[in-house]
């Protein structure tokens, strides 16, 4: 049973301070700059988001209190497309981090090849404080204030940490009220029922799975024999280990905000997951199988494993704990989760990171085909949109080892060069406007 010690320590943990996302994605960049051609003035261009937007947000508590909350969207590029990115709710959500992960989709749906620019969006704020109908007024709030950037065309939200389904309906709800038209395009994984895509829900998952096999194979390690730990057990870090493990993966280690655990034989995922689906605060704390013993979450990220999956936020494999990773793979199913620093020491060991905006784009494709159904007012099946998934993944993960292989380059880097070229030529292409 997760206790109130076992809460209070949650939220100790999710409000210490990190380190600035956006420095470490503009720090990224800058190292790609001397991979590419781009001219300075078009440099300049993808230094800055096109638009960064704060709103705040009140809403009324159970108990008749006014509280206002401060939310942000950032639309980093529209030059290949309507811009993309998911909505978080978090304490430590802040301007610059939404300018981040704003950059960073940005990227990652020019390396996935979809036709979207990146964006993101988020309120600062701890939702385990909030019933279920705060959350609801928080985000009407938050989407009215927003509505005169967001849309099918222009600007698509999605869920991310603490958000779901349940969130992006009641935007949808809200939108199409105030739009006075039905808008399910506006957003992607909301439910079946209301336009959502069979597989939305597991696609970021899938395609962490997709890649660190087809990574294991191309270094010539054995899935099945490989030992795998995943940091972080929500949506994407959950699906990952589950589907990892039916491919016939040994998932050893498992962690959420509270705390981690170490089982040399292997989790039941199932067994974890039905756990985790009644659990108070749907967390791990309380798990229990034979021959499994507890570790904190650093000690989970340094455990003896073949793969590392961080799945939970950014700036956690860092320069004091990346000399003690002793994976020799790791797969990035957060966004930015290993700093440039621990970079460095992780290539100096020769451990390999299989970047971010390659890893954890399964999401932004399968949004991209909810989105293509919504405009066409069709569904697929979930069989049709999983091999388009496996086939949009694979060819992502070539295109960039190819890259890193010709170029002797890491493959964050390769990862870099191919989406920011891809950014910079629609730039040029579109030219400046006026
Ligand atoms: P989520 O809210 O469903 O899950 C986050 C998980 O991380 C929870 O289990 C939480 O307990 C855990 N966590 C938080 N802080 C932690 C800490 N300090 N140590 C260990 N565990 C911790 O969020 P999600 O949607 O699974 O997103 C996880 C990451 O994946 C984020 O970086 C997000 O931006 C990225 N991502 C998500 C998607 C998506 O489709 N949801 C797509 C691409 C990338």
């Amino acid at each position: 049973m997760a206790t109130q010690d076992t809460m209070r320590a949650v939220r100790e943990q999710i409000v210490k301070p990190r380190i600035n996302p956006f420095e470490m994605m503009l720090h990224q960049l800058d190292l790609t700059r001397a991979h590419t051609d781009i001219p300075g003035g078009v440099w300049e261009i993808l230094r800055r988001p096109e638009r960064a937007l704060e709103v705040s947000v009140p809403i009324t508590r159970d108990d008749g209190e006014i509280e206002v909350f401060t939310g942000y969207r950032v639309q980093y590029s529209s030059a290949r497309g309507p811009c993309k990115g998911g909505i978080r709710y978090h304490p430590g959500v802040t301007l610059d981090e939404v300018k981040a992960l704003a950059g960073w989709m940005t990227w990652k749906c020019a390396v996935a090849n979809v036709p979207y620019g990146g964006s993101k969006g988020g309120i600062a704020c701890d939702p385990t404080r909030l019933s279920e109908r705060e959350l609801e007024r928080m985000t009407r709030c938050y989407t009215a204030r927003i509505l005169p950037i967001i849309g099918t065309k222009q600007d698509i939200p999605a869920p991310d940490v603490n958000t779901n389904a349940s969130i992006m309906n009641w935007i949808v709800d809200t939108a199409s009220q105030l739009r006075g038209e039905a808008v399910p395009g506006i957003v992607t994984g909301k439910s079946i029922e209301l336009g959502g895509a069979l597989g939305r829900r597991e696609a970021t998952g899938r395609g962490v799975m997709f890649v660190t096999i087809g990574v294991l194979q191309r270094l010539g390690i054995d899935f099945p024999q490989a030992r795998i730990a995943v940091q972080g057990f929500g949506n994407v870090g959950s699906v990952a280990a589950w589907l990892l493990g039916k491919q016939g993966g040994k998932v050893v280690g498992l962690s959420d905000i509270s705390g981690g655990y170490y089982r040399p034989d292997g989790f039941d995922i199932d067994d974890v997951i039905r756990y985790v689906g009644t659990s108070p605060g749907h967390l791990l704390a309380g798990y229990n199988a034979p021959g499994m013993e507890e570790v904190t979450n650093d000690e989970l990220l340094t455990l003896d494993v073949d793969v590392l999956i961080p799945a939970a936020l950014e700036a956690q494999i860092t320069s004091q704990n990346a000399t003690n990773v002793q994976a020799k793979v790791i797969v990035e199913a957060a966004n930015g989760p290993t700093t440039p620093e621990a970079d460095l020491i992780l290539a100096e060991k020769g451990t390999l990171v299989v970047p971010d905006i390659l890893a954890n784009a399964g999401g932004v494709v399968c949004s991209y085909f909810e989105w293509v159904q919504n405009i066409q007012c069709l569904a697929w099946e979930e069989k049709e949109t999983n091999q388009r998934l496996g086939s949009v993944m694979q060819r992502a993960l070539s295109e960039v080892w190819d890259l890193s292989k010709e170029r002797q380059i890491s493959l964050r880097l390769a990862a870099f060069v191919l989406g920011v070229e891809r950014v910079a030529q629609a730039s040029m292409l579109r030219g400046v406007f006026l």
